[in-house]
């Protein structure tokens, strides 16, 4: 999924996992990493705890590297917390690595962290002036300043505390020495979700992990709640008052989230060919082939051969096994990067009268690459559809998008931009159609398409501004 979006512009977020009165809690935790690997691919970290000890085990890397001769299965411990990260401009280190440990009052904390929080330049730069030293250059550890300031040695009374003083997205697994806490930001902007594995309970950011792990899907962890998993159960408690409505990020819908997952409260595979199907209901094309930029687009692709009667064929090839870097030979040509990722099928495309679907456009250069490389395996016609509307804003809520200035649905209209991809024709989903794919279409952020940002943002961001050229956002993942 990822490397293509990375090319696009669209940076993954990131993905947690927990697990609590779990045998091998570690290695379960390094398993359910392994399935929420698109959600951040350049870093992951496990910390177990085992009578009061704990363990760490971080590095950079895929789950499968960094875990391979770490040994988890004789990590000892029945409680865990893992996360995976991509790196920002905040820098790929071992410190900014998650989960973050502390000694918080005499005992041992770690935290994992999937979201953004818009007020954490603010919060900081007061908790700066007040003495506190970061170790990172993570929003994240705002938290754990904020927690070692309260006036409780309750963890989750420091937690709730904590969650107050700050703004944005966060889903957030916390290890104490005896229990695991789940928090959720009260819009629910990220997903999370708890299932129960044997005697014990693991709480994942999708239940793509609780599957792999062997574990049944209890509930998701509601906007605003904590939920507390220690030996005597599981014990919630409302930490801050939901937003009403919530404001899900429908772009875990449309890219973000596997199709196998199901989140906020509905399969992903689902919802996408619903929106493929609207897709091909305001757009239809004359054409012979539907074909999906694989993977994240398949299902959006199924919907539209599936509402239009054109078939859906394998017309790109994905190859999997691409790192992030790669050594491009002088003579490769241009293109390299798509071709390196995608190769397409002539016998598809080869005269054919082609629609391609896609999950969204960032930039669109990539996109253009894309169509030259059909064009060139035949193609007689390209018709580019979009299973998102336009991208006009950046996300502070925990995707790391480019700033306006280089997003084209900002720049360009729609026709400027079919042109630019040089495709016969081009169509997005509209907002409305987008929205008719949701079951509870009020309850999902959509700020990307419109700029209307559910939580006030950091006004010294400077992503907003089309003319300015600094990237900007406190450790934004
Ligand atoms: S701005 Fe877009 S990407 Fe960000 S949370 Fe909202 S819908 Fe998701």
């Amino acid at each position: 999924m990822s490397g293509y979006h990375h090319l696009k512009g669209w940076n993954e977020e990131c993905g947690v996992f927990a697990a609590v009165g779990v045998p091998q809690a570690a290695a379960i935790t390094a398993l359910g990493l392994h399935a929420l690997q698109h959600r951040g691919q350049e870093a992951t970290g496990v910390v177990a705890c085992d009578n009061g000890r704990f363990h760490v085990v971080k590095g950079i890397g895929l789950v499968s590297d960094v875990y391979r001769d770490a040994d988890l299965e004789h990590v000892p411990g029945t409680l865990a917390i893992g996360h995976n990260r991509y790196s920002t401009a905040g820098g790929l280190t071992l410190e900014n690595t998650q989960p973050l440990r502390v000694v918080y009052r005499g005992g041992s904390l770690a935290l994992a962290h999937n979201g953004n929080l818009t007020n954490a330049r603010e919060v900081r730069s007061g908790l700066e002036e007040s003495g506190s030293i970061f170790q990172t250059t993570l929003d994240t550890e705002v938290f754990l300043h904020l927690m070692a300031l309260s006036g409780t040695d309750v963890v989750e009374d420091a937690l709730v505390e904590a969650a107050r003083q700050v703004q944005g997205a966060y889903s957030i697994v916390v290890l104490t020495e005896h229990s695991v806490i789940a928090l959720r930001d009260p819009h629910g902007f990220r997903p999370l979700c708890i299932g129960r594995l044997g005697d014990g309970y693991v709480v994942a950011s999708e239940t793509c992990a609780l599957d792999l792990v062997g574990a049944e899907l209890l509930r998701e962890v509601e906007p605003g709640e904590m939920v507390t998993i220690d030996p005597q159960g599981l014990r919630s408690r409302r930490a801050i008052a939901a937003a009403e409505p919530a404001q899900h990020c429908i772009f875990e819908h449309i890219y973000f989230s596997r199709p196998d997952s199901v989140v906020f409260g509905d399969t992903v595979d689902r919802v996408r060919r619903r929106i493929g199907r609207r897709l091909a209901e305001e757009h239809p094309a004359e054409a012979d082939v539907v074909i999906a930029v694989p993977d994240s687009s398949n299902s959006i692709a199924l919907g539209y051969a599936e509402a239009s009667g054109v078939p859906f064929e394998l017309g790109l090839i994905r190859n999997h096994y691409v790192g992030r870097t790669f050594i491009q030979p002088s003579q490769a040509g241009r293109d390299f990067g798509v071709r390196v990722k995608f190769n397409p099928v002539r016998e598809v495309l080869e005269g054919k009268r082609v629609v391609v679907v896609d999950d969204s456009i960032v930039r669109g250069t990539t996109s253009r690459k894309l169509v030259r490389l059909l064009r060139r395996a035949g193609a007689r016609e390209v018709h580019f559809r979009v299973g998102s509307p336009p991208v006009t804003h950046p996300c502070f809520y925990g995707i790391d998008t480019p700033s306006r200035r280089e997003l084209i649905g900002a720049l360009k209209t729609i026709e400027e931009i079919r042109e630019f991809l040089g495709v016969e024709s081009l169509g997005y989903v509209s907002i409305d159609g987008l929205l008719a794919a949701e079951r509870e279409p009020k309850r999902f952020c959509r700020a990307c398409f419109t700029g209307n940002y559910p939580v006030a943002i950091d006004p010294a961001a400077s992503k907003l501004g089309i003319e300015q050229q600094t990237r900007g956002g406190v450790g934004a993942r």
